[in-house]
C-alpha cells in the first residue's frame, strides 16, 4: 500500500503554522491513516498490484482523493473499501 502525500503548505515555509492549519494537518493525517488501514490487503489479482491514494490539497475543507489503480476493477474496489 503505497500513498503519496501532498499537501501544500498555504504559508511560506519557515513561518509558524496556525492553530487552523495545525488542527488541519492533524484531521488530514488521521484520515490517510484510517484510509490506510480501509485499503489494508487489498491487492490486485490479475495484476499483482495494489491501489495508490493519492491525497492533496491545502487542508481539510479542500481535499482531494485520487485512487490510482492498475486497473478500473481495482479502483473501485479500492473506492468501496474506502467507504
Ligand atoms: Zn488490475
Amino acid at each position: 500500500m503505497k500513498i503519496n502525500f501532498k499537501i501544500k503548505p498555504s504559508q511560506q515555509q519557515g513561518s509558524s503554522e496556525s492553530v487552523g492549519q495545525m488542527i488541519d494537518r492533524v484531521g488530514v493525517e488521521q484520515i490517510r491513516e484510517q484510509m490506510q488501514k480501509k485499503m489494508e490487503g487489498l491487492r490486485c489479482a490479475e495484476h499483482d498490484q495494489v491501489p495508490q491514494l493519492e491525497i492533496s490539497g491545502t487542508g481539510l475543507k479542500d481535499l482531494k482523493i485520487n485512487i490510482r489503480a492498475c486497473c478500473d476493477k481495482m479502483r473501485v474496489q479500492a473506492a468501496r473499501a474506502l467507504k
